[in-house]
């Protein structure tokens, strides 16, 4: 991360073309517009990142809008979440606003359009409007509710409003061309009915606005200046346009749409469609489990939000669709966490060391460092005894010379602590390794300043003093999925690629100074990763989640196969 200027992007080089112009810097306003039906992730951050980017680039106002149409989908407790993480992120915006703030504005146009011929309820079936609505190469056919009179529509509209029919039985168009070459502009519906209570109006409405109908109209009333939004809207343009241009009051600013691409995250999906049915289906504890690519399931994982800005800063943003490998996100987390989280000892695979020739009975309290990274992070202090564990990884009876870590006859240094030399093992009836016994160097104590505790040695391990260590769940996952991009497969669908062994839950033993370590917090685990202690954490369990391993082995795993 160098403080060197960034550069522009193309949608920052929109607003200066703009602003060259003679357009008003001060009339700048943007919006992050969510849909409430799911929580947040790492997609929407790129949005989040961009509009809010904008305004302090710009120092313009930018409204948190929800774009709340659909009381099918839409929830209160979604509403709370995306507020949750859009804070959690560091953003501040200026005004919280609603599309349903706006239904009885809308529903007074739409009124106005009746009067004027743009819009005439269809009394169709959707399968009939749909044959009707033509292919891109073939226009459409006018439907036969076409040329009702403004009477009979503005009294088929109040009763749609007032509950009169069930749904399915009326739409409202707009009468744009049925003939257009882009099918959006070929008489698209602006109302449908629903008679579904909705998060906010309740019951007052049971007839609800089309998001092209309402997006654009939310932009107007806000006022907003550039109104971003993903690709796929692109052929949406046109509509957006034309609304505009029918309710616009010259002596206003007209909003304009630009598109960006969609970001993508490998082996995960973001969609919060997917993420819902993962919910539903049980395959994750929850919208914030840590193997969720949500903000608050990266949140619970021990991502910080420095660390998640600066990887949507990284990938900025761009003009096509394309995929972007976890590891950068990963890159981003390693690096933000190297600098902030204490170092600490924890062992995930113990086996037990006894060094024989240490009095019996003995706590030695030794000093480390908490960072070296960060010099005011200051020390703390280990107890060391005659009884340790270490990782079972870390020793072999026999190893060749390229095994920097414990065999047998072997010299290694314990982490702040002494160099211990292996002497024998001890094995159970399966040949299982139960305890390692080696002798230790008492004049090579770190930090002593003695001749032998300057003596170099190849390895370095990590241990936990058995008498004082403290003992952990620990939580380690992997990818969500075993596909880099699941759902992009034509004939699978994303659920058949999940990894089956995405959580392993197992015991560790921790330094005593972590006992009382709280949710959130982030720790470097010393050789082995950052850990994070889980909200499931409680004064007598300790729970921790591995956030990101020290190196990236995932992609050495993959190099290999
Ligand atoms: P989803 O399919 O996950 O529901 P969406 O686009 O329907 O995505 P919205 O709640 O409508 O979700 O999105 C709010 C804003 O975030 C929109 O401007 C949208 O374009 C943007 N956005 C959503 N997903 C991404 C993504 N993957 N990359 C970049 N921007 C995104
Ligand atoms: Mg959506």
């Amino acid at each position: 991360m160098s403080d060197a200027p960034k550069s522009l992007n193309f949608i920052e080089h929109i607003v200066e073309e703009d602003l060259a112009k003679g357009f008003p810097k001060e009339s700048l306003r943007f919006r992050f517009p969510p849909e409430p039906n799911g929580y947040l992730h790492i997609g929407h951050a790129s949005s989040i990142c961009l509009n809010f980017g904008l305004g302090e680039r710009y120092g313009a106002p930018v409204n948190l809008r929800f774009d709340d149409t659909n009381p099918t989908k839409e929830e209160q407790e979604y509403v709370e979440a995306i507020k949750r993480d859009v804070e959690w992120l560091g953003y501040t915006w200026d005004e919280e606003r609603y599309a349903s703030d706006y239904f009885q504005q809308l529903y007074d146009w739409a009124v106005e359009f009746i009067k004027a011929g743009k819009a005439y309820v269809d009394s169709q079936s959707s399968e009939e409007m749909a044959i009707q609505k033509g292919t891109p190469t073939e226009a459409g056919v006018d439907s036969p509710f076409r040329n009702r009179s403004a009477e009979e529509n503005l009294a088929l509209f109040e009763g749609m409003k007032n509950g009169e029919f069930p749904e399915g039985s009326h739409v409202l168009r707009a009468k744009i061309d049925m003939s257009s070459s882009n099918m959006l502009m070929r008489d698209p519906i602006m109302y449908r009915i629903l008679h579904k209570a909705h998060h906010r109006t309740n019951t007052d409405w049971c007839i609800y606005p089309m998001y092209d109908w309402t997006h654009g109209e939310s932009d107007y009333i806000e006022q907003v200046t550039h109104s971003l939004c993903t690709l796929e809207f692109a052929s949406h343009r046109e509509l957006y346009d034309w609304f505009l241009d029918q309710v616009r009051d010259p002596d206003k600013l007209r909003p304009k749409q630009r598109e960006f691409a969609r970001r993508n995250l490998s082996h995960t999906v973001v969609s919060k469609r997917k993420l819902l049915q993962l919910v539903e289906k049980g395959v994750v504890n929850g919208w914030d489990d840590p193997r969720m690519p949500t903000i608050s399931g990266l949140r619970r994982r021990g991502y910080t939000p420095e660390s998640i800005r600066s990887f949507a800063d990284t990938i900025g943003i761009a003009k096509r669709d394309n995929v972007v490998d976890v590891s950068l996100l990963e890159f981003h987390i390693r690096e933000h966490l190297n600098k902030i989280a204490p170092r600490v000892m924890g062992v995930l695979n113990p086996v037990k060391l006894t060094i024989t020739n240490y009095p019996e009975g003995e706590t030695e309290w030794l000093v480390a460092e908490n960072n070296p990274e960060d010099a005011s992070a200051g020390e703390r202090k280990l107890p060391f005894g005659r009884e340790l564990f270490i990782e079972q990884e870390d020793f072999r009876e026999e190893a060749n010379r390229k095994f920097f870590r414990l065999k047998l006859g072997g010299e290694v240094r314990l982490k702040n602590a002494y160099i211990i030399k292996a002497e024998s093992c001890i094995k159970d009836t399966d040949g299982n390794i139960i305890e390692i016994k080696c002798t230790y160097d008492p004049k090579s104590r770190s930090g002593s300043g003695s001749e032998e505790s300057l003596r170099k040695v190849k390895g370095t391990l990590h241990w936990v003093a058995a008498e004082h260590a403290v003992s952990a769940e620990v939580r380690l996952y992997d990818r969500l999925f075993t596909h880099e991009t699941p759902d992009s497969h034509k004939d699978k669908n994303f659920m058949e690629f999940i990894n089956p062994d995405s959580l392993k839950v197992i015991t560790a033993y921790v330094e005593p100074g972590l006992k009382d370590a709280q949710p959130e917090e982030r720790y470097q685990f010393q050789r082995l990763g950052y850990f994070t202690v889980d909200p499931d954490s409680t004064e007598d369990h300790l729970v921790f989640n591995r956030t990101v391993t020290l190196r990236d082995t995932w992609a050495k795993l993959q190099q290999r196969k």
